[in-house]
């Protein structure tokens, strides 16, 4: 008998044994995040730690357990080992990261493994997302059907399903055609081959993989090197001894906090998921690696990822959109961008400023501004972070490049920016002494319904003002002054803070802020006004009341711009939809001389809409009922040719009542108008052009904060067409998707600039928005419905789209991903009453 046969027999003998005394261990090997470097899982493996023989490695056990097929007593113990560890992890309040582990073929054949699986995690209390689960190639393909079913069942049990060692026998692609695993490990083969060909082949599989909607993972990551190329190619995650090789639980945690690897926050897994599934690191960030990949670049999103730290920024990735886009104002190298970042600009230092904002705040942060005559917009995320920096994935713009569309959009981001910031907005006219208030929003403020702006701040200082400020306040006020102190300002706008009587009567401090209107000659100034209790102070470190700070400055910027941005028209007009004024580029574009041949005018009076009537009927809305339309499309007469155009327009407010409305359009003759939203395709769905899933969380976040800053509620209203499979099968694809078109119209129509809609999953759609009372939310609902009823006919067919729907309050729950489920839920079990009465 020899050694190996002699090892086997002890294996078998012992096997019962090793389970009892716990000589079955499982060791665990870190799975690394490739953008974050971060801890986002682990693999347990079996070692047999053996009194007599040592650490026994698998290699040799695991044939032996298999041949005598016991080898599902082992993959069970080694789920208990897991849930074990999670339980201790809980007691100690420590992050536990996703673990994934292994099964044999033969466990499906010996034992109902799913059922086996699922008591013993929920048996452990653990939710189901921390378990995955790997099963090999060679396993499935044996016998396809039968394993098919099991993964299924997994699947839908909750628990994602590896496939493992991809590449390493079978590789029969129509396994991954035939079926649904959640991720791909790439066998560590092709990593330690240092051939092009290998390399090729890993660049391949990430590309499907994301094209299956499969994430990714490398193993047997073992140099530097290896784990920069898998950055590059855009593979998601890592596992090799290059970051650690298998050890008990306790050692490996050790070893990664030494090394000062985090573990991955558990709400940022799904963020990360996401990320990696958008493919940001797309083809185009292959340029140079592939040649099969050019195809690609043209899609390229300008993208960049910054390396931050408290002294520095530099990048670690462009791609050439980006590069592309730099160019396009005159920036010529990397090297280049870079120096421009650290100069000692007021530019500069206003990026620096919003970079530290992106990574406070986590959220995305926006600059706009004009470089070089070039109307430029920057947008950026801090992805991740650890102790002393943080990576930025940001994007930049030329937009003066770009359709006007494009700037529609972000101006609407702007308007609806400018109405959420501020509480308060006035129009005041210094050399006329005469004050409108064109936004009241939630009565923080009391009203003072005076003309005159000088009364007005007399009796605001007595009325209102704390005493101790009254003086500071004055000196703000003061109109003979004002324009002096604009025209000095180096940032061209003015704030002050002072405290102010509430409805309650208490005091609160608020900020306000004082910019020019440009365009009506200089007499003119904008006042806005928001408390300061938004962002309550005690909350926030003095880093953040600064970001604050630049949140008001942002705000000013962006007035600016939408006034004297040289592509917008921007008008306002009293009750009766006649003009009480406009900006240069409006007066430009209809060719008038002087705004006073415009004012006191109406549409008609102009003559300038080809058809007058849907202009008329939608100011008559706004006017009367206070919604508020955007990007309507429409045509006008301009010096005598026939323009596009593309208009949008919000009431303003006196108090309570509507006393006119603002407006602007872009015109986009010549311009395609879909297609070009490029930056924003992750957030938004681009048949509908409402935003998708993502978009919509994103969104949340402000609602929330809404919430839990100025205690205004919100609600999700879910909307799901109800037969929708019998449209797609009787009109076919692409009537169906004409439908869903029109009813995202249907839905952006009624809602107006009022609230935020997506859609979510293929015809089901939901809607944000903030209420008073929930009667305001139920019969929004219903409006709803009913737009979406009217729609009657699309493309000359006959239709009648009932609608699904049901809302969900924020306050009574809790997340927008539980509120979104909770409002699916409640029309499901609508839905399946309706049934039981039919
Ligand atoms: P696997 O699932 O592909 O696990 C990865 C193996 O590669 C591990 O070997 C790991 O130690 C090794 N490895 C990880 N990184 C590197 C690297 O950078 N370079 C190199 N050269 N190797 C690396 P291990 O733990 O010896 O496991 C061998 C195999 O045994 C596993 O391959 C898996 O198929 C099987 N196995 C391990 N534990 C279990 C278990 O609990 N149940 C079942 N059914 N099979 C198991
Ligand atoms: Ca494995
Ligand atoms: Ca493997």
């Amino acid at each position: 008998m020899d050694a190996r046969e002699g090892l086997s027999e002890y294996i078998l003998e012992n096997f019962q044994l090793a389970l009892d005394e716990g000589w079955i261990e499982a060791y665990y090997q870190p799975v690394i995040r490739t953008m974050t470097r971060n801890l986002c899982g682990l693999e347990a493996l079996a070692r047999w730690n053996d009194p007599e023989k040592g650490l026994l490695s698998p290699a040799v056990f695991i044939p032996v357990l298999e041949e005598h097929r016991l080898i599902h007593k082992l993959d069970c113990r080694i789920l208990e080992l897991v849930c074990r560890e999670y339980k201790q992890s809980v007691k100690q309040n420590e992050i536990f990261v996703p673990v994934s582990f292994n099964l044999s073929r033969l466990d499906f054949n010996l034992k109902d493994i799913p059922a086996f699986i699922d008591k013993t995690v929920l048996a452990t209390g653990m939710p189901r997302d921390l378990i995955n689960i790997e099963i090999t190639e060679s396993a499935v393909a044996e016998d396809p059907r039968f394993m098919k079913e099991q993964i299924d069942r997994l699947r839908t049990m909750g628990y994602q399903v590896w496939m493992d060692d991809f590449g390493s026998e079978y590789s029969s692609l129509n396994i991954l055609k035939d079926f649904d695993f959640d991720e791909l490990k790439i066998d560590m083969g092709f990593l330690s081959d240092t051939g092009d060909k290998s390399r090729e082949i890993i660049i391949s599989m990430v590309n499907m993989a994301k094209h299956l909607k499969m994430q990714t993972l490398a193993e047997g990551v073992e140099t530097a090197e290896q784990a920069n190329f898998l950055l590059h190619v855009g593979c998601e995650k890592m596992q090799g001894y290059f970051f650690g090789k298998p050890m008990p639980y306790e050692q490996c945690m050790l070893k990664l906090d030494d090394e000062g690897v985090e573990a991955e926050a558990p709400g940022m897994r799904k963020y990360y998921d996401d990320l990696g599934a958008v493919n940001v690191l797309d083809g185009s960030m292959l340029s140079g690696m592939s040649t099969q990949m050019d195809g690609l670049e043209r899609s390229g999103i300008p993208f960049c990822l910054i390396e931050m730290t408290d002294e520095d920024a530099d990048f670690m990735l462009t791609n050439e959109s980006f590069r592309r886009e730099l160019r396009s104002v005159g920036i010529e190298s990397l090297p280049d961008a870079k120096e421009r970042i650290q100069a000692n600009t007021a530019l500069a230092s206003q990026l620096r400023s919003i970079m530290n904002k992106a990574r406070i705040s986590g959220r995305i942060e926006t600059l706009d501004m004009s470089y070089e005559g070039h109307f430029c917009s920057a947008r950026m995320r801090c992805v991740a972070s650890w102790k002393n920096g943080c990576a930025l994935l940001a994007s930049f713009r030329n937009l003066s490049n770009n359709p006007a569309v494009l700037k529609e959009q972000k101006l609407n981001d702007a308007l609806q920016v400018f109405f959420t910031l501020y509480d308060r907005v006035d129009l005041i006219d210094i050399s006329e002494d005469s004050i409108q208030t064109l936004y009241n929003k939630n009565h923080v403020i009391k009203s003072i319904d005076l003309e005159s702006f000088k009364e007005t701040v007399d009796a605001f200082v007595e009325e209102s003002i704390y005493f101790e400020d009254r003086e500071k306040y004055r000196a703000f006020s003061d109109p003979e002054t004002v324009r002096e102190r604009l025209e000095q300002s180096t940032q061209g706008y003015l704030s002050e803070r002072y405290r102010v009587r509430n409805l309650n009567g208490s005091f609160i401090w608020v900020v306000q802020v004082v910019v020019g209107m440009p365009s009506m000659g200089s007499t003119q100034v904008l006042s806005l006004v928001r408390s300061t209790t938004v962002v309550g102070d005690a909350q926030i470190g003095a880093t953040s009341r600064e970001a604050v700070e630049e949140g008001e400055k942002e705000a000013a910027v962006l007035w600016k711009n939408l006034v004297m941005n040289a592509d917008i028209g921007l008008f306002w007009k009293d009750k009766n939809r006649r003009f009480k004024g406009a900006n240069q580029t409006f007066l430009d574009y209809y060719g008038i001389q002087d705004v006073r041949e415009l004012i006191g005018k109406n549409d008609e009076e102009m003559g300038w809409h080809v058809d007058p009537e849907p202009f008329r009927k939608d100011e008559l809305r706004i006017l009367e009922r206070g919604e508020s339309t955007s990007g309507v499309p429409g045509k006008c007469i301009c010096k005598g040719s026939e323009r596009d155009i593309l208009a949008s327009k919000v009431p303003l407010y006196r108090g309570d009542e509507i006393s006119g409305l603002i407006g602007y359009f872009v015109d986009v003759t010549n311009q395609t108008t879909k297609a070009e939203h490029v930056e924003l395709m992750s957030y938004i769905d681009s048949l509908t052009e409402l935003l998708n899933m993502r978009g919509l969380l994103e969104e949340s976040i402000r609602y929330t904060e809404g919430f839990l800053f100025r205690q205004k509620d919100y609600a999700l209203i879910y909307l799901d067409i109800r037969q929708f499979r019998r449209f797609n099968q009787e009109y076919g694809r692409e009537w169906a998707n004409h439908l869903l078109v029109q009813v995202g119209e249907a839905i952006r129509n009624t809602l107006g600039v009022t609230g935020i809609a997506a859609r979510t999953g293929g015809d089901q759609f939901a809607v944000l928005r903030q209420f008073e009372d929930e009667e305001e939310i139920r019969s929004l609902e219903l409006d709803l419905n009913r737009a979406i009823l009217n729609i009657g006919t699309v493309d000359g067919m006959p239709c009648t789209p009932y609608v699904s729907s049901a809302y969900v309050i924020y306050s009574e729950g809790s997340g927008l991903e539980q509120m979104y489920a909770q409002a699916k839920e409640k029309v499901r079990s609508k839905k399946s009453k309706n049934k039981a009465d039919d």
